[in-house]
């Protein structure tokens, strides 16, 4: 199914109603660089409105017991599966990954929600006897700024939706002004399934983002993005000691030991690195191969790459590879690729595009083996450029693996398990895989370390970071001696 964005209408969602913005503003297509539709512009008064109606349902909300809420997430998720298409092909149009992609984008909203409302939230007693009773429970915070980057516009909310609201939270969600069209879509489909002001959406450009997480009405801030932005995210937190969780940059490395089957082993470390052409916080962004098979893994790599199928996959359903997905984004990868030709570094497939192809289009790209001080291999490219890196001895891969200011994510590849298994230990990051990549699980917090992050989302530990902890302690009557 395919309808055109600017056939559609989309509207903010605050208080359960749909609301006109201000203003608008443009939402471009990636796959052409034209614009695509306009979207609602939130005002100031209507971020207002929005947080006060989030602070209205908060008590109701945070009093239903929490099965109740148990059963709205799952209402939340029978009704994003009825709508997969809609909401698919909005990510498609506005993001521009394949459809297959989109779709599983969309499944995992639900899934997500599904899974986190069977989490767990027990109180733990810490003493019952004849003296006192002693419980610690985890209660909620109370309104949640819930901020999107635009690489998986409704994979990003459900990191957080379901954790925010199962803990008895409302939610004001604000995705990136790239990609607001299905998020604003969704907080549509949502307005009667749960009750008004529980969950509003609002987009704009303008510096939206800032005015969120300087508004004293919030309680918590959940941010994805960049690490520049966390840091001004946490530095704005502080004023009024708002909770916050940061998934930020990563530069992940791969460690490809000598004994690992070849062919085999290329076709997954491609997928690790190119998928959703490399936007993924989660991606391999260097790759450390041993000398061995160094030529031998480049050749399977570049090869991959050459067969690759790239195009806009709003028109095409088979295509693999979709554009980078903002003029901003690309503007970053060409400045990188510029920076690798200016330097002499060896391009072994991609490289710069045609500057006349419309839309933001980058074939995959490998660099051979450039130095530790390159910037392809120090800063984080979040597109479909790798630097592909030699190493001799073990340890050497190891500490330039560990060598970053960012500690997301890492995987090892080997035959042997165990020795892969004893060089993962040794990465510092949030989650490392021995034999996969990117494997994220609903109940299994992930997050970063060192710049990275601060917190976790999913699992339990995803979780309690909506909630505060709260010790009650009841003294029974004593016996008068
Ligand atoms: P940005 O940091 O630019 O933006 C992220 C979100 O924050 C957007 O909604 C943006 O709005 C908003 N925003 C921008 N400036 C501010 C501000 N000053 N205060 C509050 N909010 C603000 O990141 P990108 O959208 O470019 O996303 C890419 C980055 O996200 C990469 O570094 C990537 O690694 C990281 N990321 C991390 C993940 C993780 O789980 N650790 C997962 C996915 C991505 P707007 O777009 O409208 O400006």
């Amino acid at each position: 199914m395919h309808i055109p964005a600017s056939d559609q209408t989309f509207t903010l969602t605050i208080d359960g109603l749909p609301v006109e913005g201000a203003s608008t503003f443009d939402v471009t297509n990636p796959s052409t660089g034209q614009i695509l539709t306009a979207a609602p512009q939130c005002s100031d008064e209507q971020l207002d409105q929005a947080v006060a109606a989030a602070r209205g349902a908060f008590p109701a909300w945070a009093a239903l017991p929490v099965e109740r809420r148990r059963q709205y997430l799952r209402t939340m998720a029978d009704t994003i599966d009825t709508h997969t298409e809609m909401l698919a092909d909005l990510v498609v149009q506005e993001q521009g990954k394949p459809r297959s992609i989109a779709r599983a984008e969309v499944a995992g909203l639900g899934y997500w929600l599904r899974a986190t409302a069977d989490i767990a939230l027990a109180d733990t007693v810490n003493q019952d006897d004849e003296e006192r009773r002693s419980i610690t429970r985890h209660v909620p915070l109370g309104v949640v700024a819930a901020i999107t980057p635009w690489n998986y516009p409704l994979g990003q909310a459900s990191f957080k939706l379901g954790p925010a609201l199962l803990a008895g939270n409302t939610v004001v969600l604000k995705p990136s002004a790239f990609t607001p069209l299905a998020n604003l879509k969704l907080g549509e489909i949502l307005r009667d399934v749960l009750p008004a002001g529980v969950l509003n959406v609002i987009t704009g450009t303008g510096g939206l983002g800032s005015r969120l997480t300087s508004h004293p009405g919030f309680n918590k801030i959940s941010f994805t993005g960049s690490t520049q932005t966390g840091r001004t995210v946490m530095a704005s937190a502080a004023a009024t000691l708002a909770r916050v969780t940061l998934e930020l940059g990563g530069n992940d490395a791969a460690i490809v030991l000598p004994d690992v089957d070849v062919k085999q082993v290329a076709a997954q470390l491609f997928w690790a690195a190119f998928a959703n052409s490399g936007q993924i916080c989660l991606a391999t962004k260097r790759l450390y191969v041993h000398a061995d098979i160094y030529d031998d893994l480049a050749r399977e790599l570049a090869e991959l790459a050459a067969a690759v199928t790239l195009g806009d996959p709003a028109q095409d359903d088979s295509v693999e590879l979709g554009p980078v997905s903002n003029r901003r984004q690309y503007q970053t990868v060409l400045d990188l690729l510029n920076d690798c030709r200016d330097q002499g570094y060896t391009f072994l497939c991609g490289g710069l595009p045609d500057p006349e192809t419309a839309g933001y289009f980058i074939r995959p790209t490998l660099i051979d083996n450039p130095p530790d001080s390159a910037r392809i291999v120090r800063e984080e490219q979040f597109g479909p450029v790798l630097p592909l890196l030699k190493y001799t001895a073990i340890t050497d891969a190891i500490a330039r693996a560990n060598s970053s200011e960012y500690g997301l994510g890492a995987s090892v590849w080997g035959a042997d398990t165990e020795a892969a298994h004893q060089v993962a230990q040794q990465l510092q990051a949030g989650t490392v895989w021995v034999n996969e990549s990117m494997h994220l699980h609903p109940q299994v917090p992930f997050g970063g370390h060192k710049q990275s992050g601060i917190g976790v989302e999913s699992g339990l530990a995803g979780l309690l970071a909506f909630t505060n902890t709260q010790t009650l302690t009841i003294k029974h009557p004593q016996p008068t001696a």
